[in-house]
């Protein structure tokens, strides 16, 4: 691999230090969106874009943007990004090494003295997890001018509402609509990111390109029982709505490995009981289902026999059942001439050419996928794992995904330039 231009110590550095930032130990972090954490967070990336030349806001949605100016300002922009909120239970790594390496690609052409034909904006996206609301690419999907409605309203588990939240982290829903891009600001979004997955490891190769991004099913589930005393209710007259939970659940693991070699994947991550007492009969199961696959017929069909599922369960055990749609997204697939040009990237890098896989995760790209071309690069990470403070991806990694994501940017630069010329 021929040397880098990007600076692999300054966005090692950059990460390190944003993980001081809701450290809860040696490499964990909670950083949770709208967050006074989250804030601290922005305003020191903020700086930094600050620092590097760049004009930076943070818009009505908690979007922290900044934009380097090129040669026709009127030109779609081309935007790089990710987001630097994190699960309660998080690593370093996911979604900040796509944040530091989109700055780290503009700053250096900043320093290479390149001026690109079109804008280049870095964007750090609010709440792309979407734990602490239920419902993630919140930023992004207000840019797009796609968010539904009752989204302010949703509340985190202390019952703050994201309006509260939004107002205190400095965001402004009265601004909402002079905020949202027109169709056309940008021309294409790239995201850097760590795999999350082990195929990259397996494949012994630093760096990959996706091909698409698996859809999610987001469900909310309440099952409705009786409670009753737990010492005097006989078992065939009882209305147990965890016991009517639990064979969902494992119904849901049958359905997802039903096909073997299939990508499916099914989870059901959080679960309330009420009123959680040992000695009363569970009369309220609330549980979360995230059911996963790049074929959407397939998703669609054991989506469909989790329904029945869940009917036939409640009509053994005599309960009643709602299901909430949270959210249900296609898979999309990635731009072929933005391929191509990570491609070409990677060969003017001399690297081995990088692997193309599927993301199972979704990323702020889903969102953008609506409304620009888009693709995104895969760093290796240890294990594949993530969301866990064991998360790890290699600096070597980093600066060769960081340095791809450079290469790829000024290959558009000079095909932009080519055409103008
Ligand atoms: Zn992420």
């Amino acid at each position: 691999m021929r040397e880098s231009t990007i600076n692999a110590d300054r966005v090692e550095q950059r990460i390190n230090r944003l993980a001081e930032i809701g450290k809860i130990s040696d490499t964990g972090v909670c950083r949770l969106a709208l967050s006074p954490e989250d804030r601290e967070a922005v305003e020191l990336v903020k700086g930094w874009m600050e620092e590097a030349g760049l004009m930076a806001r943070i818009d009505a949605f908690g979007n922290l943007i900044a934009r380097m100016e090129g040669g026709n300002p009127g030109a779609p922009a081309l935007m790089l990004g990710s987001h630097i909120d994190t699960q309660p239970y998080a690593g370093r790594f996911d979604g900040i090494v796509g944040v530091i390496g989109a700055l780290e690609v503009v700053q250096t052409l900043v320093e290479q003295e390149i001026v690109p034909p079109f804008p280049i904006e870095v964007a750090s996206f609010c709440d792309e997890e979407g734990c602490r609301f239920n419902k993630g690419l919140f930023g992004v999907r207000g840019l797009l001018g796609r968010l539904e409605e009752g989204e302010l309203e949703r509340a985190d588990k202390h019952g703050v509402t994201r309006r509260d939240a939004l107002l205190a982290f400095g965001g402004d829903p009265e601004r909402f609509a002079e905020c949202e891009y027109e169709p056309g600001n940008v021309g294409a979004f790239l995201e850097l990111h760590i795999e999350q997955g082990p195929v990259l490891e397996a494949l012994d190769a630093p760096v990959g390109i996706v091909t698409g991004i698996a859809g999610p099913l987001w469900w909310t589930v309440d099952l409705y029982g009786f409670a009753g005393h737990a010492g005097s209710v006989p078992m065939p007259l009882r209305k147990d709505a965890l016991v009517g939970a639990a064979q969902v659940i494992s119904g849901l693991r049958a359905l997802a490995v039903s096909e073997p070699g299939a990508p499916t994947v099914g989870t059901v991550g959080s679960l309330k009981v009420f009123p959680d007492s040992r000695n009363i009969i569970p009369e309220h199961v609330q549980f979360t289902v995230d059911l996963r696959d790049i074929d959407l017929a397939r998703r669609n069909r054991l989506e469909q026999q989790l329904r029945e599922l869940l009917d036939a369960t409640a009509q053994e055990h005599g309960l009643r059942y709602e299901i909430r749609e949270d959210t249900n997204s296609e898979p999309r697939y990635c731009a072929k001439r933005l391929k191509s040009a990570i491609r070409e990237a990677a060969q003017t890098m001399e690297l081995a050419p990088p692997p193309e896989l599927m993301s199972g995760p979704f990323h702020d790209s889903l969102a953008m996928s609506y409304y620009c071309d888009y693709s995104m690069i895969f760093v290796r990470c240890r294990e594949g794992i993530s969301h866990n403070p064991k998360e790890y991806a290699s600096k070597a990694d980093i600066a060769t995904g960081t340095e791809l994501l450079y290469q790829t940017a000024l290959k558009l630069i000079l095909d932009a330039q080519g055409k103008d010329g």
